[in-house]
C-alpha cells in the first residue's frame, strides 16, 4: 500500500514520507505498518507479521510503481480533480480514484491472478456507488508467443483477461507509461485442419478436416493508439449481459472513445 495513517489521523504517502514521522497504521484495518524505503524496491507500507488484513497484500512491485506513476500524472491534469490513492470506498478501495470533468472514475490495477467473481463483484460495487471503473493490467503489452503452423505471434487467454475483455466490449487496457494506456483487442484465432481421405471398411470414401478450426485459449491481439486515461475516455453504462459461462453485469464503465480498429 502507499498510504497510511500517522498518529494524528493524518494520511501519508509513501513515497513523500520519513520513518521518523512514524509509527503508522494501516487505514483499514488500524494495525501498525512499516515504512519501507528500499533504493531499489518501490516505498511503500506493509503490515507487520501476522497478517490478517487483505489490504496491501499481493501488490507487487510492478503494482505500486504503476499506481504511483498514473496517480501522479493525473494529479495534476487540467480536466481532473480531487485525485486520491486508495480511497476508501463502501465495499471497494480503488487503486486511484478523481473526478474527470463531473464524473468520478475509479481505476483498478489488475493484482494477477483474480478470479472473475472478484471482478463481477466490484464492478457492480462501483456502479452502485456511480464510479465509472477502469481495469488496467500493468504490463505493457500481452504475452505472445510465434505458432509457427500459422505464422503469427497469438497469447494464451486466460479467464478473467477473457472477462474484462468481455466487459469492455472487446478490448483490454495495459499499460504503458504515466497516464497512457494501449488498448488491445483478441481476436480468434484458428488453425487448419488438414484434410485426409480413406475408405472405411464397407468400403466407403471417407473424408475429414480441410477446414480451419478455432483455438479458444489462444487469442491474437491487436493493438491500436496509446490513449490518455483523462482525455481519450468517456463514461458510458452497459445493461447486465449473459454469455454462455459468465454474466457481465449492469456496468458503468470508463471506456476509450476509439473507434472499432478490428
Ligand atoms: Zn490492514
Amino acid at each position: 500500500m502507499l498510504v497510511a495513517i500517522n498518529e494524528i489521523q493524518e494520511e501519508n504517502l509513501a513515497w513523500l514520507t520519513e520513518k521518523s514521522q512514524g509509527p503508522f497504521s494501516c487505514p483499514e484495518c488500524k494495525s501498525e505498518v512499516i515504512l519501507r524505503k528500499g533504493k531499489v524496491r518501490a516505498h511503500h507500507f506493509a503490515h507487520k507479521p501476522p497478517i490478517n488484513c487483505i489490504y496491501g497484500v499481493g501488490e507487487s512491485q510492478k503494482h505500486l510503481i504503476v499506481k504511483r506513476q498514473i496517480y501522479e500524472a493525473l494529479l495534476n491534469h487540467p480536466n481532473c480533480s480531487r485525485c486520491q490513492l486508495e480511497r476508501r470506498l463502501k465495499g471497494v478501495r480503488p487503486d486511484i480514484s478523481l473526478y474527470v470533468g463531473d464524473t468520478r472514475v475509479a481505476i483498478e490495477i489488475q493484482k494477477s491472478p483474480i478470479d472473475i467473481d472478484d471482478i463481477y463483484r466490484r464492478t457492480q460495487r462501483y456502479t452502485e456507488l456511480d464510479v465509472y471503473l477502469l481495469w488496467i493490467l500493468p504490463d505493457d503489452s500481452p504475452l505472445t508467443f510465434f505458432h509457427k503452423g500459422e505464422e503469427t505471434d497469438v497469447h494464451r487467454i486466460k479467464e478473467w483477461e477473457k472477462y474484462l475483455h468481455a466487459i469492455y466490449w472487446g478490448r483490454v487496457y495495459y499499460w504503458q507509461r504515466n497516464a497512457l494506456v494501449s488498448p488491445y483487442h483478441f481476436d480468434k484465432f484458428e488453425t487448419w485442419v488438414e484434410e485426409s481421405n480413406w475408405y472405411s471398411e464397407d468400403g466407403d470414401e471417407m473424408s475429414a478436416g480441410g477446414y480451419y478450426r478455432e483455438t479458444k485459449s489462444l487469442k491474437v491481439p491487436s493493438t491500436h493508439n496509446e490513449l490518455h486515461i483523462a482525455d481519450d475516455f468517456q463514461p458510458i453504462t452497459r445493461p447486465q449481459w449473459s454469455a454462455k459461462n459468465w454474466t457481465v453485469p449492469n456496468a458503468k464503465l470508463w471506456i476509450d472513445t476509439s473507434q472499432k480498429w478490428w
